[in-house]
């Protein structure tokens, strides 16, 4: 993306060999109509949300591609959802919905399927957890050996259970998030491991079908805005990938504004956008919605093209904020992971800044599944005292204490 450099599909690149800076997919998208964005799909890769938009994807051999049929996740509407944000419709694009429950899954069906064509013999990746749960099933599905790094002690035993359970190595490392993708950087620039980080550009090309099935969802009929939790901003650069791209083939008459919704105590990314983009400094990272726990996001300039591409906003919310988002999200029934929430806190804070009008209507995507991070949804619940807090009473097992439960539960 800086240099100008150009390197065939083929090879394993996750950084350019010329400037060191991002590599970004080039897809052909001249000629791509609605009805043909499935052209070359065969009847299995159709069943998957990702592969079934093919014409938007690198041309990956058939016998490569590795899919545990994600994608194809609904949107829920709910007036609650939308009332608690100020405007006139919110619909959830729930991702937490894909085999390992996040949205990590429709980049890692490319990752890995992209490292099966080149013959590698061993995916890695550094992660705040789901990215790890994710490579670890796709590379167990594709008898692929599987390594990961991950901050001791700082990922949820929701999404640990998973990465160990599916086979992969894990490997803990003393510090945050940005040490373990440093020190795996240096390692897969001596060895050949295949990095699935989402510096990886294949990966990003298969995360930009949630905002092409979300528009083909809605019969492209497209939302003021698109909201999404930022962390190491993979998500933010293929969504505005995916919109660039949708514009160039005449696709959307119209393109959604990108919020990239990060925590206050990890916003790098809010903080440059706020100085006009004159001023970037990584920070140390600290928040409760793990996912976005991060202080040196990889994809910064990808993102940045997203936010001015579609003249986006990156706000930042509290971790108090993200909490009684998701409890609005958790009580009407959808649920989701603290960092998704911080997609609803966001739009609600720029409405209430005046920054939206109330007719406005948005997408949000809950990024992740509400048990991978029980902890944090029962701390909530039984330890604060917040207005949607939900404590489970005790009671001695009496069918007087009992009724007395049934008359409460009844009158309020
Ligand atoms: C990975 C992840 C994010 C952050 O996405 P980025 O692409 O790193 O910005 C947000 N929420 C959940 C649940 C995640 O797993
Ligand atoms: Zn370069």
């Amino acid at each position: 993306m800086a240099c100008g450099s150009t390197f065939s599909g083929t090879q394993p690149l996750t950084s350019c060999p010329n400037c060191g800076g991002l590599l970004d997919c080039v897809i052909p998208t001249n000629g791509v109509t609605r009805a043909s964005l499935s052209v070359g799909a065969s009847r299995r890769l159709m069943q998957s949300g990702v592969w079934k938009y093919r014409a938007l994807l690198p041309a990956i051999p058939d016998d490569a591609v590795v899919t545990r049929f994600e994608g194809n996740t609904p949107i829920y509407f709910d007036d609650r959802i939308a009332d608690y944000a100020g405007i006139a419709s919110f619909g959830l694009k729930h991702e937490g919905e894909n085999p390992t429950a996040s949205f990590k899954d429709r980049g890692m069906t490319v990752g890995v399927s992209h490292a099966v064509s080149v013959g590698a013999q061993i995916v890695a990746c550094a992660s705040t957890g789901n990215t790890s749960a994710s490579l670890a099933s796709y590379a167990a599905a594709a008898k692929l050996a599987a390594l990961v790094l991950i901050p001791e002690g700082k990922i949820s035993s929701g999404k640990l259970s998973q990465t160990i359970a599916h086979g992969a190595r894990v490997v803990q490392i003393e510090g945050d998030f940005d040490k373990a993708l440093s020190l795996l950087r240096e390692l897969t620039e001596r060895y050949p491991v295949y990095l699935v980080n989402s510096v990886n550009p294949f990966r990003l090309e298969g995360q930009k079908t949630t905002v092409v099935e979300a528009l083909d969802q809605l019969d492209w009929r497209v939302p003021d805005l698109i909201a999404l939790p930022g962390g190491n901003l993979g998500n933010t650069s293929a969504f505005g990938k995916a919109l660039i791209e949708l514009t160039g083939a005449g696709l959307i008459d119209k393109t959604p504004q990108l919020v990239t919704v990060q925590a206050a105590g990890s916003a790098p990314f809010s903080a440059y956008y706020e100085s006009g983009w004159e001023e970037y400094e990584p920070v140390h990272a600290e928040t409760i919605a793990t996912a976005i726990k991060i202080g040196n996001p990889a994809s910064v300039p990808r993102a940045k093209r997203a936010i001015e591409f579609t003249s986006g906003f990156v706000p930042n919310v509290t971790d108090e904020e993200i909490m009684d988002a998701k409890a609005v999200i958790d009580r009407v029934g959808i649920g989701c992971e603290p960092a998704s929430a911080a997609t609803l806190a966001g739009v609600r804070k720029l409405r209430q800044q005046g920054m939206l009008s109330a007719d406005a209507t948005a997408i949000g995507i809950l990024t992740g599944h509400v048990l991978k991070d029980g902890d944090a949804t029962v701390k909530y619940h039984f330890e604060g005292d917040g207005p949607m807090a939900n404590k489970p009473v005790s009671i001695p097992g009496t069918l007087a204490d009992l009724e007395r439960v049934l008359s409460d539960a009844l009158h309020g």
